[in-house]
């Protein structure tokens, strides 16, 4: 895009409005940016790359909070390596969501009064697309909101061609190897969905219910065994009862046989650690088909397996009378028929812990089914060498534990899933010879027995298999694209660590397999946003925070600002609102001390001259020395560093100091000097706005367009690099004396009350350096000071009477007050404040030495409230001091 505004005459600072407000151009800068094509590049192959894949947000979401953290993080790091001349691209796209997508739509066609099963699995698919179609859009929206710099000409979307392909391509590619394989498992199963869930997409929750213990007689004579369980109506599937070979009590009951009330099956007793003697009697029903331990147990002792409880819920007819019997219903029947057979012993009211789906909240039912599996533990083996040895490195490092942890225990994958809305499995049966056929393309005809009948898997792939694939599908493997020899491995993955097993783990596995080399360098994980009090943000607790309402009130600049000033890598924050309005204050400065800037450089040309004051050299020392610490922290990822560090340089070093001093310069008739100020100011700005830039891009794209001697968007200026040349130490050591023993004087003059026009003295007491430092800069330290004069000496011979003393760390301060205050009145003013303050004190010793504050009152305010009383007390001691000195 042209650049319509190069020269200074016609960049009209009259442009920029007198108060910073966001709304007003944060929409038109994010179109200039797009129209400006900066946000895709090309393969530069001798660029240096730098490329992350987004974490792809569901099709069916909306931005919250967490997504703003972590795309916010993102386009930080991808910013900044644009403005260092990186070959830099951020990929954005979305994920399918199975599971969560077919809900949406299917809630949608209830309210039609239809299932999906109306209308058939084609034309569900394509009502899915449908609303696709129509609401896929939005996150991509919320994200630009952001102002999220994606390369949107190279959006992926899981469900893609080319995606798809790379899903089958992987499948095949694990199935001829061996690695995937389909089996008899038991299974997380939604009889609400109709799906098997994994273990993490369930929740478990505390629910009220109760231990049942039954006697199940011995077949060869008197007595019996008791077990407990919460769930009696699976004893109608069980094919043995286990104790622990350890189990004194049971040493004798091992091998024989006791026989299944109700069904009147003889089963054995089998001895297996599993069984907890602390648990119950110490003796357990084994139920294979219903329940995931007894599942174990079953494979170690070749039970047979009894699925009693169908896939909607319902009892089967192993079940016997109870066949066709909702699961709660037959629980009921069951208890009554063991009561009323004397077998029901005694029942114990308690809670136990019950898995509910996480989509649509209906109790989860382990059930046996045929399911298809990746083969973990050979893929995990490389994955875990590639951490271990340094290749991967997670940040916060504490992370890498966590990972490997879990990857040393991984379980096989279970990835098939009984929706319709997926990847479906490429695999079909013959329906002639019954074999299965592994393929990337509809096959024509069984290749085993020649018949042309073929029928397709029913089921699809958990979501998750293709975002496993995502660092190279989107980069269009298993072509080998320009994008794959350049940007692969990519360089760093941003992600909460709620889904390091989910997500990151996989990709390393499938990245290592299929790339033969890890998916990115990097892990950045962050933490989570809680809401102020610490709770997690949740709209139906009322404590979530919408991102977008907060864009459309203060501006996405004071959100991304908010999220990340201060943020740690992997611990959780707290969202406080009070600290949009600090950043909001923030942009407001800046935008004041840049239209100051701009205002004051109409007649600006940009040359440096060679009248550089200390002042000038000082900021230029610090400017640089920022830069440096900047580049350090992001390199680290330390984000929420680096804009602490900047937001503390921005306000106090170049608005509240350097500014101040430099207008000075510029309103005297001196035109050198001024024009020495004014480009020492301009190269301030222009430096910090760029180190600002990936952090808060609108306001200082706006900025920028209305600063003279730039060109082009901001978006792809030079990124301050460290320069030695511009450190100097020892305008750094002056400024730091100046600066001290102004504020002291400033401080004098705040607690005495002396108007700010009043002239007043100081005398200050310095050894040589010290004392030479402010002697050469009088001027400036009278002019900054409100001075008249100050008088510097090495030693005090007398103590001046009746003066406000200040102690910085190289000087004494003294400011005598005879003539400039009236002495009197100052004291009776100073002593009714130390009054108000003492009973101040006392009322806060009150509050916080009554019980009942502390345990009523929330933690906040008790903590505000000894706040408060360390303030009283420094008050305290600073008044009893003026007092003291006056009174001398
Ligand atoms: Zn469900
Ligand atoms: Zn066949």
């Amino acid at each position: 895009m042209r650049d319509e505004r190069k020269t200074p005459e016609d960049k009209n600072q009259s442009n920029m409005p007198t108060v910073y407000d966001p709304l007003e151009f944060e929409e038109r800068i994010y179109e200039k940016w797009v129209e400006s094509g900066l946000f895709h590049q090309e393969v530069r192959p001798e660029g240096e790359p730098f490329c992350i894949v987004i974490p792809p947000p569901n099709v069916t979401g909306v931005l919250h909070i967490g997504h703003a953290l972590d795309n916010t993080l993102q386009d930080i790091l991808v910013r900044w390596h644009r403005m260092l001349g990186h070959n830099a691209i951020w990929i954005p796209g979305m994920d399918h969501a199975g599971i969560a997508t077919q809900v949406k739509v299917e809630t949608a066609l209830a309210e039609e009064g239809l299932t999906r099963h109306d209308l058939g699995r084609e034309k569900f698919i394509e009502r899915v697309w449908e609303w696709k179609h129509k609401y896929g859009g939005e996150i991509r929206k919320q994200l630009e909101k952001l102002g999220a710099s994606c390369d949107w000409q190279r959006e992926r979307f899981t469900m893609d061609e080319g995606l798809s392909r790379a899903v089958r391509r992987v499948f095949v590619s694990l199935y001829e190897k061996g690695l995937i394989y389909r089996g008899a498992y038991i299974v997380n199963w939604c009889p609400r969905c109709h799906t098997s869930l994994s273990d993490l997409e369930v929740d478990h929750e505390e629910t009220e219910g109760a231990l049942y213990y039954i006697n199940y007689p011995f077949s060869d004579g008197e007595g019996y065994v008791q077990v407990a369980t919460t769930r009696p109506e699976t004893m109608l599937g069980d094919t043995a009862v286990a104790v622990n070979p350890a189990d004194e009590r049971y040493k004798d009951v091992i091998g024989r046989h006791v026989v299944l009330p109700i069904m009147n099956r003889e089963i054995p007793v089998i001895a297996d650690e599993w069984a907890d003697p602390e648990f119950g009697t110490g003796a357990v029903k084994v139920t294979p088909a219903h329940d995931p331990n007894d599942f174990e147990i079953g494979l170690r002792h070749s039970l047979p397996l009894v699925k009693v409880i169908d896939e909607d819920g319902q009892m089967t007819e192993e079940a016997g009378k109870y066949h066709g019997l909702d699961r709660y219903k037959c629980r009921d029947e069951v208890i009554s028929e063991l009561q009323a057979t004397g077998r029901l012993a005694k029942v114990e009211k308690r809670t136990h812990s019950v898995g509910h789906c996480e989509r649509c909240r209906t109790s989860v039912e382990p059930l046996v089914s045929r399911q298809w599996f990746v083969k973990m533990k050979p893929l995990a083996e490389p994955a875990i060498r590639a951490v271990e040895e340094g290749r991967i490195r997670f940040v916060p490092e504490r992370f890498r534990k966590v990972y490997l942890n879990w990857m040393e225990n991984v379980h096989d994958w279970c990835i098939s899933r009984q929706l319709w809305w997926g990847h479906r499995i490429p695999v079909w049966y013959c329906d002639e010879c019954q074999v299965a056929i592994a393929a990337l393309d509809t096959p024509g005809e069984c290749p085993k027995c020649g018949a042309g009948a073929l029928t397709q898997d029913p089921d699809v792939l958990d979501t998750w298999f293709s975002s496993a694939l995502w660092p190279f599908s989107t980069m269009g493997w298993p072509e080998e694209t320009p994008e794959l020899k350049h940007f692969y491995p990519t360089s760093v993955l941003v992600t909460a660590y709620d889904i390091i097993f989910f997500w990151v783990a996989r990709m390393i596995v499938m990245g290592l397999e299929f790339m033969d080399d890890v998916p990115f360098h990097d892990v950045l994980i962050h933490g989570l946003v809680r809401a102020s009090g610490g709770k997690k943000m949740s709209k139906s607790l009322g404590t979530g925070v919408d991102p977008l309402e907060i864009v459309d009130e203060y501006g996405a600049d004071v959100l991304r600002f908010t999220l990340v000033m201060g943020n740690t890598p992997g611990n959780d924050m707290r969202f406080r609102e009070e600290r949009l309005e600090a950043s909001r204050n923030f942009g407001n400065k800046l935008w004041n001390a840049s239209r100051f800037t701009i205002m004051n450089l109409n007649d600006f040309s940009p040359d440096l001259g060679s009248d550089l004051t200390l002042a000038d050299r000082w900021i230029r020392s610090r400017t640089n020395k920022i830069a440096s610490e900047v580049s350090e922290y992001l390199k680290d990822y330390e984000i929420g560093e680096a804009a602490r560090a900047l937001y503390n340089f921005t306000w106090d070093e170049f608005c509240d100091w350097y500014i101040e001093i430099a207008k000075l310069r510029l309103y005297s008739d001196d035109a050198k000097a001024r024009k020495c100020a004014q480009y020492v100011l301009w190269e301030t700005l222009k430096k910090t706005l760029a180190l600002l830039h990936p952090f808060i891009p609108f306001i200082t794209e706006v900025i920028w367009e209305l600063l003279p001697a730039t060109s082009g968007s901001i978006m792809i200026s030079e990124w301050p690099m460290p320069d030695s040349s511009l450190d100097d130490p020892e305008a750094e050591e002056a400024m730091g004396v100046l600066m001290d023993t102004v504020r002291a004087i400033r401080n004098i003059r705040s607690e005495i009350n002396i108007p700010p026009h009043k002239k007043i003295e100081a005398v200050v007491v310095a050894d040589g350096s010290t004392g030479s430092i402010l002697r050469c800069n009088e001027q400036l330290v009278n002019t900054l000071s409100g001075l008249s004069g100050i008088v510097i000496k090495e030693r005090l011979d007398i103590r001046p009477e009746k003066a406000a003393s200040q102690i910085t760390s190289r000087a004494e301060i003294y400011v005598p007050l005879v003539g400039i205050i009236d002495l009197d009145v100052e004291i009776q003013r100073l002593e009714k404040d130390l009054n108000a303050t003492q009973a101040a004190i006392s009322r806060s010793l009150g509050k916080l030495g009554n019980k009942g504050f502390l345990e009523k009152a929330q933690e906040e305010i008790v903590e505000k409230e000894r706040e408060k009383l360390i303030e009283f007390r420094g008050k305290e001691e600073r008044l009893r001091k003026r007092l003291r000195e006056l009174k001398e």
